[in-house]
């Protein structure tokens, strides 16, 4: 049977999930006026997460440094990200989905697929449908979407980009030559910037000249893998599924600017501690341990470095995680080199809660483990100020936290 995709996608996310917040408070819609989303602008490396479209005609770009920004449009209005309400509006559109069919996958923040294959006696008319799931998400939420509708994942993708805001749009098989193949090779989805600059190297810069490449020569181009990919793609082919879950996330990573240089070893371990306690309450949350943990800084001269340690087990212990940072540390920085930035990645996830015996016969983990589990468990309850780790850094308002997983920037 021919499958039927929606792919659903937020116009200006970011941006218009905080004017949707300041409306319904009784304040004026950002979305009208020129105005982004950004760390602190007075901050050396805040960029515009996501903009508005009066600031968009004023050149501003998704990604710039905010003072650029400010250059080109000195009345722009900067909101600060709050990821707590875009999770709320995420989960609520995601809700609102869910009305129509059971096969919905979290794509990102603020997209998801939708799988309406074999709704055609519920809805006789998708279109129809997909303008109703459209303007109940505005009317219910205030906030607009695009949709696009396709025969797979890549299609309906494809389509929803089309233009914005607030449209439904199609892309089938017999629409492949108007609204697909005239597209430059950029816009293809999974065609990155380095693929598109060898694309075009090679002469191919429309996804339809790319359709009519053998095979054998786009191999040659891309190597196997890729070449075939978008052998594949040009056609409009994808079998991949509509996934309700989405995959298991790779890593859970934080970082932080400081605003006044670390010079001290004391302070340093203050902040390590504090950014371990965060990334891996976070990963617990979620169930997940980690083969690996990797510790980075930058400092004040912009040197940026990281070493990184596999584990003999997976962990998810606060403590041990801290320990072994605290080594990483050491070995990457003397103590005096003046630090403007730090990090700590947890990555090689799993799902396996089997302990390891250690060679002394102690099951590993097991009291820490109690411990972090209370501490979570108060934190959830009470917040995350209500219990500090003993020596973590205390002074909350100079840790510019950075998720990095909800940090992608957005059109
Ligand atoms: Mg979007």
């Amino acid at each position: 049977m021919e499958r039927l995709i929606f792919h659903i996608d937020v116009n200006s996310a970011f941006l218009s999930w905080e004017a949707t917040d300041r409306v319904s408070n009784g304040g004026a819609d950002l979305r009208l006026v020129p105005a982004c989303i950004s760390g602190n602008p007075k901050s050396r490396t805040s960029v515009v997460l996501a903009k508005s479209i009066p600031a968009k005609k004023y050149g501003i770009k998704t990604g710039e440094p905010i003072g650029a920004a400010l250059k080109k449009c000195p009345d722009l209005i900067i909101a600060r990200p709050n990821f707590l309400l875009y999770q709320k509006y995420s989960a609520a559109f995601i809700e609102i989905c869910r009305r129509y069919t059971p096969i919905v996958e979290k794509y990102s923040i603020d997209e998801c697929f939708l799988d309406m294959t074999g709704t055609s006696l519920l809805y006789p008319d998708f279109i129809k449908v997909a303008y109703e799931i459209k303007d109940t998400i505005k009317s219910e939420l205030g906030f607009t979407v695009n949709i696009g509708i396709g025969p797979n994942k890549l299609l309906a993708k494809t389509a929803g980009d089309f233009e914005k805001p607030d449209k439904v749009h199609t892309l089938f098989w017999e629409e492949l030559a108007e609204k697909f193949w005239p597209l430059p090779i950029g816009e293809m989805f999974g065609v990155g910037r380095s693929t598109a600059e060898k694309l075009s190297r090679n002469g191919i810069e429309s996804i339809g000249k790319l359709s009519k490449i053998s095979l054998k020569t786009l191999k040659t181009i891309l190597g196997d893998k890729m070449g075939e990919q978008l052998y594949r793609s040009a056609r409009g082919i994808d079998d991949t599924p509509v996934l309700e879950k989405p995959p298991a996330a790779k890593g859970y990573s934080i970082s932080t600017t400081v605003e006044k240089n670390i010079t001290d070893k004391e302070t340093a371990l203050s902040l390590l501690l504090s950014l371990v306690d965060a990334v891996s309450a976070r990963m617990r949350a979620e169930d997940n341990r980690a083969w690996c943990i990797a510790v980075s800084i930058r400092t004040s001269e912009f040197k940026n470095s990281s070493h990184q340690r596999k584990l003999f087990s997976p962990t998810d212990v606060t403590s041990e995680i801290y320990d072994i940072s605290k080594a990483l540390l050491s070995e990457l920085w003397n103590g005096k080199t003046p630090l403007r930035l730090m990090g700590v990645a947890l990555t090689d996830l799993t799902k396996d809660t089997s302990e390891q015996i250690s060679l002394f016969g102690e099951a590993s983990g097991g009291k820490k483990r109690d411990i972090d589990k209370a501490v979570d468990k108060i934190r959830k309850k009470y917040g995350s100020e209500s219990i500090s780790r003993a020596g973590a850094f205390k002074e909350n308002d100079r840790i510019g936290r950075k998720y990095k997983a909800e940090m992608e920037t957005e059109e």
